[in-house]
């Protein structure tokens, strides 16, 4: 059986990261208005500090997050011909002590979401190079540049949606648009 790592924020799970920054600044941010691939990064400076404790101490992201269309009924289809693993980054150096908080958050989720997945099957890393995956599905290219997994498909999100497909090809990766994408290339026997 081989063996999937799939990412969750972006991947499965959309939007909810804005929805904080929009609440912490009383604002109506939207994606275009993201420079780069965090959205707090529209955080000004000097409001940081209070973002990060109001975002790692009061907030539960998973709140507000939306279900990536498809993604829990092609990942249950998954699972029975593949071994899933999902893995998720929680590591923030701008709030190290604390940023851990999010993952009993993370945990929750995935739990009432995805009761397909075996719970030991969690993993919560931001050293997704070590998983060793012959496929890996993730919206975050550097999390598929290892020398370890086979089909690496990039699930396209607001800051990648501009990388070429020649760019990822030299790269050996693949977009995948939506979960249809993704059930299209791994579901086909
Ligand atoms: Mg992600």
């Amino acid at each position: 059986m081989k063996r999937i790592m799939i990412d969750m924020d972006d991947t499965i799970t959309i939007d909810g990261y804005i929805d904080v920054v929009n609440k912490f600044l009383k604002k109506n941010i939207t994606y275009e208005d993201i420079p780069n691939y965090w959205v707090d990064d529209i955080v000004p400076e000097s409001q940081l500090p209070k973002y990060l404790k109001f975002f790692y101490t009061k907030t539960n992201v998973y709140d507000y997050v939306k279900i990536n269309e498809n993604a829990i009924e092609v990942i249950e289809e998954l699972t029975k011909y593949y071994e899933v693993i999902i893995c998720s980054a929680y590591t923030d150096y701008r709030y190290i002590e604390n940023c851990v908080n999010i993952v009993p958050y993370k945990h929750k989720w995935l739990l009432k979401h995805l009761p397909s997945v075996n719970p030991d099957n969690f993993i919560f890393t931001s050293n997704k190079k070590c998983i060793q995956a012959e496929i890996k599905i993730d919206d975050k290219i550097s999390n598929l540049e290892d020398n370890i997994s086979e089909v690496k498909l990039l699930m396209t999100a607001y800051h990648n949606k501009n990388i070429s497909d020649e760019k990822l090809k030299e790269k050996n990766i693949i977009r995948v648009n939506n979960w249809n994408d993704v059930a299209e290339i791994l579901l086909k026997h």
